[in-house]
């Protein structure tokens, strides 16, 4: 939790701000925020559509042009409004935001997920930090400029759209392969960074997302022989035991750790002792120093570093049998697997070949669920990341941006492959969550009782509206 005179602080810089808490922008903002939580989005089936059309109303009573709905399939629309730009040689902008949410189960929520309640501080609901929180700021800002008789110089596009929570193939996927014209543009900011780290006493870090692990989704299937369930089989003829001993295997297997470019890059950038970062760096120590500092500073370090230096692989699913009195033929188990640049579904292979070894992995089939998705990632070398310095550095003092690479993935890889330079940026500081820790932040999207709070609401805004402005 951040100290009272941190807190103090912060509220003096934030009075310096064009859109404090409590400015018709930002009640605005909270409102609009409340509209688009009340509409549920939630992905399956998304109907975003009910969402694409509330914010095409709007655009258009602000008077913006060239608005488009576009559905992959029935209902599942994305909205594109591109602001035609003075001078068509200028560099131009996107801002992207996704409509969809992931479910919510209301029985751990303390109000209903899709109330969308704006109390003192906080505005309530699935979708308020992931990603309503940020698709708000993002047309809020572009709402005000357009008042303010703004003309952007390059292209200003606004796209907000469908699917993100299942992949995106429905929305910024079937944008790209099928009306790539229409949003086409030498940079995006999206999500998926601009957290302030939680490290250090008055901390000015901020992570900007510059790249995201690929997905290799997986399922290992185990042959046994079927049969009645009176009769005895041998522990090796049973898929469901030899399926438990893969398990085994697996739980002691560590995927190696990998120090690339973006770590040294976060390294270098980042706001931490000498010593630290060289744990950061170092492929022996860093399990074991994180391990240790978790104890002492309580903090959930290894779940948010370790992704940074090795692949991931988490069983998510289970599936053996249909009925209490029949052997199965086969038991599967699938996993999440999130591979870092230059890996793909051979360094999967040659894990579980590692783990199980030539007897059992003999025994399994690997079959990969979805297409693979390569990592995609830019550098943190570009104008546009240091504009964003900039920028953060006249809101918050001696802010530093500090390059990541994303551990999960997002909206933002279908321009990459596409060779557009793209940031997950948009600030969020838990300094501005009263009463609630880096922790639980961290647990809010996609768990119970997602909420923003006003002041951050209102730091985005701030941070778009500069960010346009100066683009
Ligand atoms: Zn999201």
């Amino acid at each position: 939790m951040p100290s009272k005179e941190i807190i103090e602080k912060s509220e003096k810089e934030l009075f310096k701000l064009m859109f404090p808490v409590g400015s018709p922008v930002v009640k605005e903002a909270c409102e609009i925020l409340s509209d688009l939580i009340k509409i549920d989005t939630t992905n399956p089936p998304g109907n975003e559509i009910v969402a694409a059309e509330y914010c095409k109303k709007l655009l258009e009573k602000e008077g913006f042009e060239n608005i488009e709905i576009i559905e992959s399939e029935p209902g599942r629309g994305s909205i594109i409004c591109r602001w035609k730009g003075s001078d068509p040689n200028a560099k131009s902008l996107l801002l992207l935001a996704h409509l969809d949410v992931v479910p919510a189960d209301p029985t751990n929520w303390e109000r209903d997920p899709f109330c969308g309640d704006i109390t003192d501080q906080y505005i309530w609901g699935r979708g308020a930090l992931d990603c309503k929180g940020i698709l708000v700021p993002e047309l809020m800002a572009a709402i005000y400029l357009k008042r303010e008789g703004y003309n952007p110089k390059g292209d200003l596009v606004l796209c907000f759209t469908a699917d993100e929570e299942a992949g995106g193939e429905l929305g910024v996927g079937y944008l790209i392969r099928n009306h790539f014209d229409k949003v086409n543009v030498d940079y995006v900011i999206n999500e998926g960074g601009g957290f302030l780290l939680p490290f250090g006493k008055d901390t000015r870090d901020y992570v900007a997302q510059i790249g995201e692990k690929g997905v290799a989704e997986t399922k290992i299937r185990v042959k046994g022989i079927g049969g009645h369930g009176a009769r005895q089989l041998k522990p090796d003829d049973n898929a469901i035991y030899v399926l438990s001993k893969v398990i085994q295997r697996i739980i002691e297997f560590q995927p190696p750790i990998e120090i690339q470019d973006s770590v040294k890059e976060t390294a270098e950038k980042i706001s931490l002792p000498g010593i630290a970062k060289k744990i950061l760096t170092s492929k022996r120590l860093i399990r074991p120093a994180l391990n240790l500092a978790e104890k002492l500073l309580k903090q959930p370090l290894s779940k948010l570093i370790i992704p940074l230096v090795s692949d991931i692989l988490n069983p998510t699913l289970l599936n053996a049998g249909k009925k209490v009195n029949v052997i199965p033929q086969y038991a599967e188990m699938t996993f999440d697997c999130r591979i870092l640049p230059g890996h793909d579904r051979e360094t999967i292979k040659g894990y579980l070949k590692k783990a199980l070894g030539k007897k059992l992995f003999n025994k399994i089939e690997i079959i990969p669920i979805e297409p693979t998705q390569l990592a995609t990632i830019n550098s943190s070398k570009d104008p546009f990341y240091d504009l964003i310095e900039e920028i953060m550095n006249e809101m918050h003092p001696g802010a530093k941006i500090v390059p990541m690479l994303s551990a999960g993935s997002c909206d933002t890889k279908f321009f990459r492959e596409k060779g557009v330079y793209c940031l997950g940026f948009i600030p969020l500081r838990y300094d501005f969550n009263p009463n609630m820790s880096f922790g639980e932040l961290v647990e809010m999207e996609h768990g119970a009782n997602e909420r923003i709070s006003i002041k951050n609401l209102s730091y985005g805004v701030e941070f778009l509206f500069r960010l346009i402005k100066r683009f």
